[in-house]
């Protein structure tokens, strides 16, 4: 590879007049050069004598010889330049040695390894190099296009005047178009996958606390589903029991019996019912009231039981109302309407509304040509927001700032908790490599379902520390405590209330959807959280209305109205039963 050639030798040059500045720099020392830099002298030689023997390159005890020379030189002189380039070499012989050992460990170890100059070594020359490479692994070496993209697009994002960001931009077109040829195969293979086979049942879960108990049905895929609640049968000596039957699916290797024994709930049951019919039974010993709903991605069915606890008269009406609904029978509906969630329980009106300007201080957000930055014009939005929040609602506005400062997310949400904020609603502006891409476009916080979302999320993500995939890991756990399908109801209603405003004034106003992404920022906001992507900065005519006061104020009317409609409907769903 001629290009890897260039690359190795520009960094041996690099190297020497590194090597000759330490030499000729070193003062009053006798010494020709300091001890790391020597250190890393020695692993370098290692290291080419191992790469210039196919023999010695057949042998894992010779890597490691060489791997701990580098580990030397960067555990002891950490603070040192050649502890960084200790790493990138040590880091390249993971991914070279990946070669002989096929063990996907030696390329975790490579990425980890690169990770680690672009966290602790970010102003360092290397650091965009490094992330380039933890795209080339994931590209290469492990098969998996679109995390490399994720990655490439780090390097755009994270380093816009690195010298690597021209071939990231090569690799992202040339991914780009693997991305939609793979997706296009997925497409044809689902199609013809529909009809075949029963989904099987993954796993039964569940949770108690004191008011409520929570168990979740995983499975493979979508299906359809009934519940049904049987009384108690004392010829039969049955206790009373919930079931929910699974058509089209298969119920293979989970456990039949799990118990439970909370009080509210003695055990899950689940079997073979028909030949195609899954039923899973709850044995209840006392419960007021339960709900079932599904979530997507991965498919799964939640019911909740409630305990019978409350004395109060309003509450006992409200679980009234819960029993009707539920009683209503099969709850195929929409995931939004399908939830009866505790803030409509209890009644409550939103009374303080937390809205989050992205980016600030250090971090711009999306820049076009230097002078025009996201977060200057969030700032902006949020304020004339704020004031229209209070005028026209008669709701408390609080902003996560109210000047360029920079703010980690997490400390976002964190913030809109403390300040007990009933909605949240972080502003953004979108960019795009195409110009032609525009659109609004609003998110609620879930797993991502499709390829762009995935990279919106990348970027909005990238202050944070934690990457993508470990979010979707963590999203499993969190997302039982999160708000989605009041948070999904809030991101429909404002999406729609943007349009419906900018239309009345602006021609061509495009839409991309409402959609779900994993975004620190809205992660464990106690409270219905959205993410509204208000324009593309890359797109010439959004650019310029985003410019604008007059597009400004009509995008805040729009979000206002969004956020009345949401809360009227939460209103309705109290006075009407
Ligand atoms: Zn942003």
């Amino acid at each position: 590879m001629p290009l890897e050639l260039a690359r190795n030798r520009s960094i041996a040059v690099a190297m020497l007049i590194f090597l000759l500045a330490a030499f000729w720099g070193g003062g009053g020392s006798s010494s020709l050069a300091s001890t790391e830099a020597s250190l890393l002298e020695n692993a370098n030689a290692c290291r080419q004598s191992l790469y210039r023997s196919n023999k010695k390159m057949q042998y894992r005890h010779n890597w490691a010889k060489c791997l701990g020379q580098y580990k030397e030189v960067c555990d002891g002189y950490p603070k040192s330049g050649e502890a960084v380039w200790a790493l990138y070499f040590s880091a390249r012989m993971y991914t070279k040695l990946y070669r002989y050992s096929g063990l996907e460990d030696d390329l975790d170890q490579a990425i980890a390894t690169f990770k680690k100059i672009v966290e602790s070594y970010p102003d360092h020359r290397l650091a965009d190099d490094a992330q380039y490479r933890i795209g080339e692994v994931y590209y290469e070496g492990k098969g998996n296009p679109t995390q490399a993209y994720v990655e490439f697009l780090k390097v755009d994002i994270k380093f816009p005047s690195g010298d690597m960001r021209g071939r990231a931009r090569d690799m992202m077109d040339e991914l780009a178009e693997v991305l939609s040829r793979e997706k296009q195969e997925k497409k044809s293979l689902a199609g013809g996958e529909k009809q075949s086979g029963l989904a099987r049942v993954r796993n039964i879960r569940h949770w108690s606390t004191p008011s409520y108990t929570r168990v979740v049905v995983d499975m493979e895929r979508p299906v359809k589903y009934e519940s049904h609640l049987l009384k108690k049968d004392p010829k039969l000596n049955k206790p009373r029991r919930l079931y929910v039957d699974l058509e089209g699916a298969v119920a293979s290797d989970i456990e039949s019996s799990i118990p439970i024994r909370d009080g509210l709930l003695r055990r899950a049951r689940a079997g073979q019912n028909s030949r195609d019919v899954v039923r899973v039974v709850l044995d209840i010993d006392n419960i007021e009231g339960y709900k079932i709903f599904h979530l997507h991605d991965p498919f799964r069915i939640v019911v909740d039981v409630r305990g019978a606890k409350t004395n109060d008269e309003e509450e006992k009406k409200k679980i009234e109302n819960l029993k009707k609904r539920t009683r209503k029978g099969v709850r195929r509906v929409k995931e939004p309407d399908s939830e009866v969630t505790l803030a409509r329980q209890l009644g409550l009106s939103v009374k303080r509304i937390v809205i989050d300007p992205g980016h600030g201080g250090k971090d711009p957000g999306c820049v076009y040509r230097g002078g025009i930055k996201e977060k200057d014009i969030v700032l902006k939005l949020a304020k004339i927001l704020a004031l229209k929040v209070e005028k026209e609602l008669g709701c408390e506005a609080v902003l996560t700032r109210v000047d360029d400062t920079f703010l980690p997310l997490e400390r976002r949400t964190a913030f809109a908790n403390m300040r007990k904020g009933d909605l949240f609603i972080s502003l953004h502006i979108n960019a795009h490599r195409q110009a032609g891409i525009a659109g609004l476009e609003t998110y609620f916080l879930n797993m991502a379902t499709d390829d762009r979302a995935v990279l919106v999320a990348a970027r909005e993500n990238s202050t944070s520390e934690k990457n993508l995939s470990d979010l979707q890991t963590i999203l499993n756990d969190l997302m039982l405590n999160t708000k989605i399908s009041e948070s999904s109801k809030l991101a429909h209603e404002v999406h729609q209330g943007m349009l419906n405003r900018l239309r009345k004034s602006y021609k061509g106003v495009k839409t991309l959807g409402v959609k779900q992404a994993p975004f620190y920022v809205l992660i464990g906001a106690e409270m219905p959280a959205i993410l509204v992507e208000t324009g593309f900065v890359t797109n010439p005519s959004e650019r310029k209305r985003l410019l604008s006061q007059s597009y400004l104020e009509s995008l805040a009317d729009g979000i206002v109205a969004g956020m009345s409609g949401y809360i009227e409907s939460i209103d309705l769903a109290f006075q009407g039963e």
